[in-house]
Order: C-alpha cells, then sequence, then structure tokens
C-alpha cells in the first residue's frame, strides 16, 4: 500500500481523509471542471467553508441543529440474533433514525446553515429517487429559504410520492427533460440553473461529488457518523475498533461519512455498490460533473445509465476521494446483485426487526456472502437509510 502524505495526495497528517491538495485534488482525482462562468462561485464556497468550518460558532450552531432538529447522535445497534446466524459480530450504526430517514439531512443542514452564512435566500439540488430533494426542501422549510429542486421526468414519473412530500415541504419541483431524464440529467440542469443565479442561491449538492469544495465539504459534513462512530465503538470494544467498516456507495457520501472516522485506523474499510453501477468496479477514469473521477462510461466517453434495483444507488460516477482511496488500497470495492440485495433486505427485517433501505441492504449483502471470511470478526455496517420508501416496490418483488 502506497500511503498518502501531504497535501498534493489528499492526505492528512495521517495519510488519508484530510485536506485535498490546493487544486482540489485527492491523488489523481477530483479538481474543479467547470466552466468558468462557474469558477468565481465555487471560489467563493470554498472560502466561506473553509471559513465556517474552522469557526466554532458555526460549528455549535450545527452540532445543535442536528442534535434537536435531526435527532443525534444516532446510536449503535449490536446485532445478537443475526450475528449468531453468519457467525461474526455485526454493530449498525443507525443512520436510519435520522430525521427524513437517512444520513443525507447531515450534509443538507451543513449545506444550509452556510448558505444562509453566506447571505443565500435560495437553494437548487438535483435528486434521483427524491431522498436528497426531500432532504434539502425540509431544511429549506426550515430555514425559511427558497427552493429548486431538479429531477428527471423519468424519475419523476417513477418517485410520485417523494415528488409530493417536495411539494408540500415548500420546494418547486423541476423536470429535467434533458438525456435519459434521470439523476445525472438533474445534476446539469441544477447546474445550469446555479450559474445564473449563484449571488442569490446556494447549489446543495447530495454527494461526495461534483466540483471542489463539495466532495471535501460533504464528505465533512458527513463525518459525524465516523466520529460518533469511533466513540460509540470505542465503548462497545474496549477501546478498540472493528476488524471491518461497510458502506453501501452511491456517490459516496455515507460511505465517506463513517471511513473518515476509522482511516487512521487498522479497520479494513469496505465500499459495496450495485454490480449494474460499479463505478469503481469498472476503474476507468474520466470527468463528469465537475470532478474527475471513476466512471460508467462507452468507449466514446459517453457516460452510461447506471441500473439498479435501488434509485438511490442509480449513479454512473463516484465521488473522486473513493477512486483515490481504491487506488491507493486503503478502501476495497466490492460488488453485489440485485439478487443478493433482495435476500439481504429480508434477511435484516427477519431477524432484527430493522427494515432497512435498499442502499444500505447491498452493504448487508457482502458481509452475508462474505461470512466464512468474516467469521470471528467484528463488522461495523452503516445502515444509512430506512426501508419505508421501499416497501412498495418490494411487495411487488417479494409479495
Ligand atoms: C442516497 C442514499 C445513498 C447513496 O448515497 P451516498 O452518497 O453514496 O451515501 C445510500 N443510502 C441511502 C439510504 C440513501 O438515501
Amino acid at each position: 500500500m502506497t500511503a498518502a502524505s501531504g497535501d498534493e495526495t489528499g492526505g492528512s497528517a495521517a495519510g488519508y481523509m484530510g485536506e485535498p491538495g490546493a487544486d482540489g485534488r485527492f491523488g489523481e482525482f477530483g479538481g474543479m471542471f467547470v466552466p468558468e462562468t462557474l469558477v468565481p462561485a465555487c471560489q467563493e464556497l470554498d472560502r466561506a467553508f473553509r471559513s465556517a468550518w474552522g469557526d466554532p460558532a458555526f460549528r455549535g450552531e450545527l452540532d445543535r441543529l442536528l442534535h434537536s432538529y435531526a435527532g443525534r447522535p444516532s446510536p449503535i445497534t449490536e446485532c445478537e440474533n443475526l450475528s449468531q446466524e453468519l457467525g461474526l459480530r455485526l454493530l449498525l450504526k443507525r443512520e436510519d433514525l435520522n430525521h427524513t430517514g437517512s444520513h443525507k439531512i447531515n450534509n443538507v443542514l451543513g449545506q444550509a446553515l452556510l448558505a444562509q452564512r453566506m447571505g443565500k435566500t435560495s437553494l437548487v439540488a438535483e435528486t434521483g429517487a427524491g431522498q436528497h430533494g426531500v432532504a434539502t426542501a425540509t431544511a429549506a422549510a426550515l430555514f425559511g429559504m427558497d427552493c429548486v429542486v431538479y429531477m428527471g421526468t423519468v424519475d419523476i414519473a417513477r418517485q410520485e410520492l417523494n415528488v409530493f412530500r417536495m411539494r408540500l415541504l415548500g420546494a418547486e419541483v423541476r423536470a429535467a427533460e434533458s438525456g435519459s431524464r434521470t439523476l445525472k440529467d438533474a445534476v446539469n440542469e441544477a447546474m445550469r440553473h446555479w450559474v445564473a443565479v449563484a449571488d442569490t442561491t446556494h447549489y446543495c449538492l447530495g454527494s461526495v461529488m461534483g466540483p471542489h469544495p463539495y466532495p471535501w465539504m460533504v464528505r465533512e459534513f458527513q463525518r459525524i457518523i465516523g466520529a460518533e462512530a469511533r466513540r460509540q465503538c470505542a465503548e462497545i470494544l474496549d477501546g478498540s475498533v472493528p476488524d471491518v467498516v461497510v458502506a453501501a456507495v452511491g456517490g459516496g457520501s455515507n460511505a465517506a461519512g463513517i471511513f473518515a472516522g476509522f482511516a487512521d485506523t487498522s479497520a479494513r474499510l469496505v465500499g459495496v455498490e450495485p454490480a449494474g453501477g460499479a463505478a469503481v468496479g469498472r476503474a476507468v477514469p474520466g470527468i463528469v460533473h465537475g470532478s474527475r473521477s471513476y466512471l460508467m462510461q462507452d468507449e466514446w466517453g459517453q457516460v452510461l445509465e447506471a441500473q439498479s434495483i435501488s434509485a438511490g444507488l442509480d449513479y454512473p460516477g463516484v465521488g473522486p476521494e473513493h477512486s483515490h482511496l481504491a487506488v491507493t488500497g486503503r478502501a476495497v470495492y466490492e460488488q453485489v446483485t440485485d439478487a443478493e440485495v433482495i435476500e439481504a433486505f429480508s434477511l435484516l427485517s427477519r431477524t432484527e426487526g430493522i427494515i432497512p433501505a435498499l442502499e444500505c441492504a447491498h452493504a448487508l449483502a457482502w458481509v452475508s456472502r462474505s461470512r466464512a471470511e468474516l467469521a470471528g470478526l467484528t463488522v461495523l455496517l452503516n445502515l444509512s437509510g430506512r426501508g419505508d420508501k421501499d416497501v412498495d416496490q418490494m411487495m411487488g418483488i417479494l409479495g
């Protein structure tokens, strides 16, 4: 393993998951590949985030919101039944218990508070399945801001309930009609919107992707998951850390958040992608949505559609820091099939009384499949969200 060190490689003193280099890079990945008209907005955001993140008043206000509004800290649940069945020790970090049902609220509250500090009065966001759109609309309602959410017309038709939620929360949902009319097109539209109104509007991006400073900033807002888990594990495990920390990877924000708490330890870090959306698995670098990372593309460099049972993981790219963690070997990325995910979804429901979101069922599917290799080990799994949003779809499959 080549240990990253220094600013150029995106490492902190401890080696990983520190500040990116001056050019916004994690090793060879990341950067700020945006139209000239967006460069000032990205630079303004970089300056504002640096100043806020170093300001105890900002950090205190965010902590207060995460506690009193989002319900943090989220607990760790020791799965006694399932541990026995799998022959290992399984701990769940319960992000499913947060307000709005997933880890997304951590990032959105951070960005909304930052937008307010920057004097912005509006938020614009992209959404795929609608979870990030709902979280952004929630924060906009709380902060009294206007909110526009771009969503592909295909997704609007598939996710009626979340479209209604966003409208109920006071957001305007706008259809992205270009390309495949899904998440990647919604990101394009949201960026186009932002260029025109950046003086009044903050672009609230939903994962550790996009141009600098987003991959870094969103990871820092999600770091709370790993920081809490590190402390909680020390208590449960007599001062030590889990052998394995595992999370599902779409854009990679919940994984980055929990990995950040353990990057400087001996814990194995495992990200799990859907077989039909394995950006890291395919390991072909390219530039999309403002940064260089691995992405799914055809021989002409056209971005491919991701395909998975879980709409929240249907993103053809992955955050640049994950590409860096993969190249350096600090984290490994595995793939699971839809069939394995369906099995894991039922397994956790039946054995522990916890219905998981299909996204984090990917992480459990890998644990379940790897039980022989993981025998006797302590595994911390980031349960990124609750499965309420998925029961309709699963009823169709499981009957
Ligand atoms: C959106 C979502 C994900 C995928 O996004 P990441 O940025 O990869 O974390 C995972 N789990 C849940 C519950 C989600 O809503």
